[in-house]
């Protein structure tokens, strides 16, 4: 089977160092296996996404020799197919509608032994009567997963397994936008996406991204989560950490190749000052000597 590989960035703003690293792990460990390269944007919030920054993170990538197969898909222009993906779920009986607000379910998983992580089910046994009085009362639900409770084991290719219980996952936002986890499990499935290589802070969101692919007839993909960047604080990197993108760093006069050697030195496969293409680095990649630990990103080395 051909692996199929992806990068999948929100277009919100320029791409960090961080997500350029991630970004290159993607490319590496897909076309270290001669397998296809996809690019996603992830816009379906459209307050904060702008096609401006879509057309700069894609030069961006360009810049430091990542390319990817065919035309990059939005999913601002899929929502069909997370719609019939609802449908399908619907019609199983498997969702409910939740009105509660991102305060009430705050305030009630931080009751004592709460899981703060997950939704407590206040509105999983709602009478259609008080579902149409909230309504009346102004109330647009969000729609969420009736999840059977199963447990999930996911065997991360970096992080080992990982297990988890299928929560109440919201669906479809109450402004009626799908949520992020239904939408990456039906663009995986429908891009035919078999290798997930993406920043270790979506590690948590795994199984039940891999619950709901099941319960949609998805074949999961393999999945590979990798450090993320730190900045000098020892906080993820961001903005404030200086010059973190990739035109800060030209207007400091450090050319992409050098920014490529940065990123290539942080996975261990050449030195911060060796000239280096993506050609070399692949040849160069060994998916299992990756470092585990995160790379803490200094202002400093770049001189
Ligand atoms: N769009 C997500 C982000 O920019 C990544 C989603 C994914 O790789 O599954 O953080």
């Amino acid at each position: 089977m051909v692996v199929t590989g992806r990068f999948a960035p929100s277009p919100t703003g320029a791409l960090h160092l961080g997500n350029l690293r991630t970004a290159l792990l993607a490319w590496l460990f897909a076309r270290s296996e001669r397998g296809r390269f996809l690019v996603r944007m992830e816009d379906l919030d459209a307050v904060v996404s702008r096609r401006e920054f879509e057309e700069w993170q894609l030069s961006d990538l360009l810049a430091i020799g990542l390319d990817w197969d065919g035309a990059v898909v939005r999913q601002s222009e899929r929502r069909g197919l997370y719609e019939d993906a609802l449908t399908t779920l619907i019609d199983a009986g498997l969702t409910y509608p939740c009105y509660c607000t991102r305060k009430e379910i705050l305030a009630a998983a931080s009751a004592p032994h709460g899981d703060v992580a997950a939704y407590p089910g206040t509105c999983r046994s709602l009478s259609t009567i008080q579902q149409r009085r909230l309504e009346q009362g102004g109330r647009r639900p969000a729609l969420r997963l009736r999840s059977d409770g199963s447990v999930i084991t996911v065997e991360d290719l970096r992080c080992g397994p990982v297990v988890a219980v299928l929560d109440d996952v919201v669906l479809r936002r109450n402004d009626g936008v799908p949520s992020y986890n239904l939408a990456v499990v039906v663009d995986d499935g429908a891009q035919g996406v078999n290798q997930v290589v993406r920043g270790d802070d979506l590690l948590s969101s795994t199984p039940r991204q891999v619950g709901l692919a099941r319960l949609l007839g998805i074949a999961p993909p393999r999945y590979a989560h990798v450090p993320l960047v730190l900045g000098p604080s020892g906080q993820r990197l961001a903005k404030r950490d200086g010059a973190v993108t990739l035109a800060d760093q030209l207007a400091g006069g450090v050319g992409p190749e050098r920014v490529l050697a940065r990123l290539g030195a942080s996975i261990g496969l050449c030195t911060i000052d060796e000239a280096v293409s993506g050609e070399v680095l692949l040849e160069r990649f060994r998916p299992e000597s990756l470092p585990l630990a995160p790379w803490t990103w200094s202002a400093r080395d770049d001189g």
